[in-house]
Formats: structure tokens, C-alpha cells, sequence
């Protein structure tokens, strides 16, 4: 059985609800959440095509983990993107952020005009972020599938950043921050940390949780030591043995099953 992490992180929020989504695919509309969350994602993958563009035309000095070939596949041929370095400023970034919009998942146009408003000034704490240090970006949007214990999990890096003879892997979220101590257990970025010795063939020395939001954007940076990257595979482990034993054990709580599309089929919510 192959598994994605958000399968995982399904499973691992309710296995109820993972069985609505993913055994039983009962179908479910976008929230307005998970729609504000692509539209971010699909603006920042975009400007990061960009940034390596621009790294490539100026024959940057610094050195890329991937082959001509590989740069290729991850930035969008044929795109009417720009490939200079001074294309990247916050209007244009903002512009991008115009054209990804997604709105689907909104009740009204009032809530979706909210939501760019909110996400103008995310954008804007993003570009000043982005602007304090010189960045050297390898990849973005970067799938991955990494044969672990009896399954392959697979997932995506949002963005990899080159750090000396390693990488420094970015996770973005338009969630509420999690604490420091959350972040350095967390088993996402344990994932992240594996998926980087085995399938970009560099070690990842610095994984960050950058938390981004209208307010102020929270940078939480951590790392792995091996025996807390043996921890995640003992983890994965006891969870797919509970997927193939079809344990579906729901586990209701209010907050989740608020948020929870199937909380209106579900007998057990908690709402
Ligand atoms: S409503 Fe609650 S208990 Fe039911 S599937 Fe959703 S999260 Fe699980």
C-alpha cells in the first residue's frame, strides 16, 4: 500500500475520517480554508519557478542539485513567467498572487474579496521574509516517494533551499502556528528529513515551518537527529499496520469534527 502524508495526517486526525475520504471516497465540497491554502501555495510555487529562472540566466556561481534537465521538469515550460532577477518585487509578487486565486470554497463574493485582501498582506510579510537573506532556491513543489518500512510514502516539498553542503527544506502553512516543541516532534518534517538523504541525495540540516499569515509571519526552525528519524519510522510503521487492519476508530474531538467535511454523515462527531 502506498501512502501519501496527508493520507497519513488524515488517518492520524481521525481514521474515520480518513475512511470517508480515502476508502470510501465519499465526496466532499472545498473549504474555504483549504482554497485560501492552494491559492498560497500555487503563488509562492510560481514565484519560486521564478527564482530559478533568474538563478539559472545568471549563471549563478552557486551550485544547483539538479541537472539541466531536472531544473526543466520542475519550472513550467513554456510559462509567459519571467526569467530575471528584477522581476522579483512585491507587486509582481502580488500580481501572481491575483492570478492564482482560487475561488471556489467561498459562501459569497464579499468572503472571497476578504480573502484577498488577507492574502495581499500575507504576501507582503512573505516578500520582506524572503528579502533578508540571500536565497539560493533548488526546487519547489518537489514530489517525492520514499520506500519506508513496508509502504512507500510519498508527498511534496514546498520549497528546498541549498544550505552550504546540505538543504534547508521550507514547509508553508496558513494554519495557526504550532509551538517550537510541537515542531521539533512533528512527524511531517521527520518525513521531510528522510525523503531529503533519500531522494534529493543531500542531508537536510535545517527543516522550518514558516507560518504565514496577515499578521505576522512565524518562522519555526528545527532538525533531526538520526535516532529521532528511526522514532518517525517506528511511527509510520504502527500506523500502516493499523490501516491494513482496517482499524477506522473514530476518534471524535469538537475542534476536528467542526472542521470535518463528513461531520454531517458522521455518527460519532462530536458536533
Ligand atoms: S465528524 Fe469527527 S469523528 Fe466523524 S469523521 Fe469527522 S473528525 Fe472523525
Amino acid at each position: 500500500m502506498a501512502l501519501s502524508y496527508s493520507q497519513l495526517q488524515l488517518y492520524r486526525t481521525c481514521p474515520r475520517q480518513y475512511e470517508f475520504a480515502v476508502v470510501k471516497k465519499i465526496p466532499r465540497q472545498i473549504s474555504a480554508g483549504e482554497s485560501f491554502g492552494s491559492s498560497v501555495h500555487n503563488t509562492l510555487k510560481k514565484w519560486g519557478e521564478v527564482e530559478i529562472r533568474a538563478q539559472k540566466s545568471e549563471n549563478s556561481n552557486q551550485q544547483s542539485l539538479f541537472s539541466e534537465e531536472d531544473v526543466g521538469k520542475l519550472t513550467t515550460t513554456h510559462s509567459p513567467l519571467p526569467t530575471d532577477i528584477c522581476s522579483l518585487t512585491s507587486d509582481f509578487l502580488l500580481s501572481l498572487w491575483h492570478s492564482s486565486f482560487i475561488v471556489e470554497g467561498y459562501e459569497s463574493r464579499l468572503e472571497a474579496d476578504f480573502a484577498r485582501r488577507r492574502g495581499e498582506r500575507l504576501l507582503t510579510n512573505f516578500y520582506e521574509w524572503w528579502q533578508r537573506e540571500p536565497r539560493t532556491v533548488l526546487a519547489v513543489e518537489k514530489g517525492f516517494k520514499v520506500p519506508m518500512n513496508d509502504t512507500t510514502i510519498s508527498g511534496r516539498f514546498d520549497r528546498v533551499e541549498q544550505e552550504e553542503e546540505s538543504v534547508h527544506i521550507i514547509d508553508f502553512k496558513t494554519s495557526a502556528p504550532k509551538s517550537q516543541d510541537e515542531v521539533d516532534a512533528d512527524l511531517q518534517l521527520s518525513i521531510y528529513a528522510i525523503a531529503s538523504e533519500e531522494s534529493l541525495g543531500k542531508p537536510c540540516t535545517k527543516l522550518t515551518m514558516l507560518y504565514l499569515s496577515e499578521d505576522a509571519l512565524v518562522e519555526r526552525t528545527t532538525a533531526r537527529s538520526s535516532g529521532q528519524l528511526t522514532d518517525a519510522r517506528k511511527q509510520i510503521r504502527a500506523l500502516y499496520e493499523r490501516l491494513e487492519e482496517k482499524d477506522y476508530h473514530p476518534t471524535p474531538g469538537r475542534e476536528k469534527c467542526h472542521a470535518c467535511p463528513y461531520r454531517g454523515v458522521c455518527s460519532a462527531s462530536a458536533v
